[in-house]
């Protein structure tokens, strides 16, 4: 009874913000769920969403599982999302390579996890590395010198739990010594949160390593890169103007958001707090901000 309470300001804006967009671009960790664990409310709120006629796209920067395997992840917590509509960083990987035409008589050098393997064989695309690395060691007798296969075109470098150094001497000799050797990161956070009990050294630490063997830079597939955001725009022919990029990460997501000219959404539920996010230090504003994606249920109503 009464007069309903006036919607907090930072709803309004995210309400205005939604009205405003056609397509919602969602970061998946600290979002949609946190770890193994689906945040409360995500179910109603894409429901509401998909109900007001927008589009809904899920992309993240872990890049261990490939699109069908995240598609399994969605479908175990009860969220209905289609292969097609998920962007891993692994994917991305693969859907680089493919846009630059990698020869088909060359192979990709993998570090990381078995999602980059898998994306790599749906595009038809040969590699060698990975997991299956992990357990080999450096013998060579005095003055022989370690081998590594010259027909290596690219090394994707993502977060692998088996790195060592048989992997970094071996992708450092591909990107050394093969010429024209692309050297692809499926993501670069350095630090990320494999669980929320503490911080883990993420994908960045990977590609950190063979920034230093080889001096040289590496083109990033994942968030913040534009390569992603214009792929996507162009998969699904959405003007970047109508796209919304919802996320918890100011330095991968929002930046994504920003780098891509669309508008952008910060949810508290992941690891920015209220603090850093206004704290002088921080030069990355999104749009608007809500405490977690069920925040637009509310929003909505009010
Ligand atoms: N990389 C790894 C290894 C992770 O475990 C995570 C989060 O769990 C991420 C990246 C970031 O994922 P997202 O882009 O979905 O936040
Ligand atoms: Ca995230």
């Amino acid at each position: 009874t009464g007069t309903p309470a006036a919607a907090a300001p930072f709803l309004t804006d995210a309400m205005k913000l939604i009205n405003s967009v056609k397509t919602f671009i969602f970061d998946c960790d600290g979002v949609i769920w946190k770890g193994d664990k689906l945040i409360d409310g995500v179910p109603e709120t894409l429901d509401m969403l998909h109900a007001m006629g927008k589009r809904l796209v899920f992309v993240t920067n872990n890049s261990t599982k490939s699109r069908k395997q995240y598609a399994k992840k969605f479908d175990s917590l009860g969220l209905n999302v289609a292969e097609e509509e998920i962007f891993p960083s692994s994917f991305a990987a693969a859907a680089y390579l493919k846009s630059v035409n990698f020869p088909s008589n060359k192979k990709v050098y993998v570090v990381g996890e078995g999602g980059i393997q898998l994306e790599l064989t749906q595009a038809g695309i040969s590699h060698i590395g990975g997991p299956e690395d992990g357990d080999k060691k450096i013998e060579l007798a005095p003055g022989q010198i370690m081998d590594h296969d010259h027909h290596v075109g690219a090394v994707v470098v993502g977060f692998d739990r088996f790195f060592n150094y048989y992997k970094l001497q071996y992708a450092t000799l591909c990107l050394r010594e093969n010429p024209g050797c692309l050297f692809i990161a499926t993501n670069c956070d350095a630090i990320t949160y494999l669980t929320y009990a503490q911080e883990w050294a993420g994908g960045g630490a990977m590609v950190g390593a063979l920034k230093a063997t080889t001096n040289k830079e590496p083109v990033v597939v994942g968030k913040p890169s534009t390569f992603l955001m214009d792929y996507l725009a162009s998969e699904f022919q959405i003007n970047k103007s109508e796209i919304c990029m919802v996320g918890d990460r100011l330095d991968t997501d929002i930046l994504f958001g920003q780098n891509g000219s669309c508008r952008t959404l910060l949810v508290l539920s992941g690891v920015t707090s209220l603090d850093a996010l206004q704290s002088p230090e921080n030069s990355i504003q999104p749009d608007a901000y809500i405490n977690q994606l069920s925040d637009l249920l509310s929003a909505k109503k009010s």
